[in-house]
């Protein structure tokens, strides 16, 4: 079996050919940090024009790369959302282009599946059900993953994500744009106990995430500190968290039989490497996938198609693109909008 895969949620452009078999033949990716560096954070227009222009060439490389021809691949997989509505548009319309032009199925993903599933591409063993910790520019969620298409969603977070966190820190600290590389090299040269951050929701019977309160309390402590030593503290309190928000879904929910990261925070260090003290604790398998494969890219999208074209699941060519698009639909319902 052999999947395209598009990506233009947000502002990475990029396409990949992946197998059922887990080989990724080819993936291209082309960021956009230049173009909305000047704005400090994505600009959802220029991010759209920006997939309208290279969207096209990628695929062509792609297929390239790989030695293929579209007309050798089974399916194509488009992200359908949530992201950018410009931006899903433009890669949604060129899937279902490509799937019509070529007389294949179109597979629309829903970026978050992309994440949740792309640690199976990287690990073949990973078996259903693991716990997930989902951890990107818009999303900080615990998730059970029993299967494909089949999420229970624990814990989700009441403000920031945790990665926009990173990128708001990042924009305190003057160390530019995208902020997570960025906090992460600078803590890397910090003192984590320099500066006391608060570690909002720790230790609470509820179980969802908060990153507001630390972001504020991050810009009133910046000016008295190296900025080092604030990255440091505020990557040390994101780890402390994560961990404990994780370490109480693991108790709540058994039958894991892994513990998984995924979302472009997962390609930070300090969060991999506590995970994964977490992980040994509880007796579990720790499961991350590479840092390529953390952040935005096509072939966790190729992945996400191949899982669900493996299942039989394949959309018509009306499949409309969504801003907004939980994986847990029956969770967003009980908690209502964004909890
Ligand atoms: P979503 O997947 O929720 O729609 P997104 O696609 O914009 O959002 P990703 O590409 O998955 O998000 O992840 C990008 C986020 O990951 C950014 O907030 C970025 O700062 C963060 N990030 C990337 N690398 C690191 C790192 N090494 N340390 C911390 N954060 C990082
Ligand atoms: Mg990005
Ligand atoms: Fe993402």
């Amino acid at each position: 079996m052999l999947i395209l895969g598009l990506e233009s949620s947000c502002d990475e452009t990029a396409a990949a050919l992946v197998t059922g078999e887990r080989q990724v033949l080819a993936h291209r990716l082309a960021g956009q940090e230049a173009a909305h560096r000047p704005y400090g954070g994505v600009v959802p227009e220029i991010a759209a024009r920006a997939h309208v222009e290279v969207l096209q060439p990628l695929v062509e490389a792609a297929l390239d790369e790989a030695g293929v021809a579209l007309a050798d691949v089974d399916a194509i997989a488009a992200t359908a959302g949530p992201g950018l509505i410009g931006g899903v548009m433009v890669g949604l319309v060129t899937g279902k282009a490509l799937a019509h032009a070529a007389g294949k199925p179109l597979i629309a993903v829903n970026h978050l599946e992309g994440h949740a599933l792309s640690p199976r591409l990287a690990d073949p063993d990973l078996a259903f059900p693991y716990m997930l910790l989902l951890v990107s520019g818009g999303h900080c969620q615990l998730l059970l993953v029993e299967g494909v298409a089949r999420y229970r969603r624990l814990a989700t977070t009441i403000d920031d994500a945790a990665g926009e966190a990173f990128d708001k820190t990042a924009k305190i600290l003057g160390l530019g744009f995208p902020g997570g590389p960025a906090v992460e090299r600078a803590a890397a040269q910090g003192n984590a106990r320099a500066v006391p951050l608060p570690r909002p929701l720790k230790g609470s019977p509820e179980p969802h995430f908060s990153f507001a309160g630390l972001k504020a309390a991050v810009a009133r402590a910046a000016p008295d500190h190296a900025a080092a030593d604030v990255a440091a503290s505020f990557q040390q309190a994101v780890v402390d968290c994560l961990i404990d928000r994780t370490r109480r879904a693991l108790r709540v929910a058994d039958g894991a039989t892994a513990l998984v990261v995924a979302g472009g925070v997962a390609a930070n260090g300090g969060v991999r490497a506590a995970l994964q003290a977490l992980a040994a604790e509880d007796g579990l398998r720790f499961v991350a996938p590479p840092g390529w494969l953390c952040t935005d890219n096509a072939a966790m999208i190729a992945w996400a198609g191949a899982e669900r074209f493996a299942a039989g699941l394949t959309d018509p060519l009306d499949t409309a693109a969504r801003a907004r698009w939980p994986l847990d639909p029956e969770a967003e319902k009980v908690r209502g909008a964004g909890v």
